[in-house]
């Protein structure tokens, strides 16, 4: 009889876990403090249209991925104009040279402490990931600024399979087009 109450206990238990763990696949995301969630949703969405088809599917699949891990990843910065302003410590491209960010295949994940400090150990295993699905983070290497100061990209993430370097890829056939398609999605004129 014991046996039988504690089987039931047992499987009434496992119900649970299994609900929860289920729940867990879409789990409700930790806002910060004094965010607007809508506004971060659209802004996000609009972020994500602006990146190269293959890196949005790309950078998608890794925020639901982190997610899925109870991970708060959020989809930052995408796309970036040559005329947008950088800040000199936190770059090493030179004001409006070429990057992934000009092509929509860089990207920007905001991952967060409840503090609002940047997460390092979340990222070093979004990174890993990131690396393991054939994309690149290079938030573990210490580079220096082009205001001579060294900086940790942390939230940066890259897609470019075929191209291990950004020299391998300019001034290809490929990176004038899709240079052209991400200044177009910009615009608002992709067709
Ligand atoms: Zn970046």
């Amino acid at each position: 009889m014991l046996g039988k109450i504690l089987f039931g206990l047992g499987a009434g238990l496992m119900t649970l876990v299994a609900i929860c763990f289920r729940r867990g696949t879409q789990p409700a995301l930790p806002s910060f403090p004094g965010e607007d969630l809508r506004r971060r949703t659209a802004t996000a969405a609009s972020r994500l249209a602006a990146l190269e088809p293959s890196t949005r599917a790309f950078a998608r699949a890794i925020i639901s991925w982190a997610r899925e891990r109870g991970i708060p990843a959020y989809l930052g910065l995408t796309y970036r104009g040559a005329e947008e302003e950088v800040d000199p410590d936190t770059t090493a491209l030179a004001p409006g040279a070429f990057g992934w960010h000009s092509v929509g295949r860089a990207f920007h994940l905001d991952i967060r402490e409840n503090d609002g400090k940047f997460d390092r150990s979340a990222y070093a295993i979004v990174g890993a990931e990131v690396r393991r699905r054939g994309g690149a983070w290079l938030g573990d290497r210490t580079m220096i600024s082009r205001s001579g100061k060294p900086f940790l990209d942390l939230a940066h993430f890259e897609y470019h399979p075929g191209f291990k370097k950004l020299v391998q890829y300019r001034g290809t056939a490929l990176a004038k087009k899709e240079l052209a398609a991400a200044e177009q999605r910009a615009a608002g004129t992709a067709t």
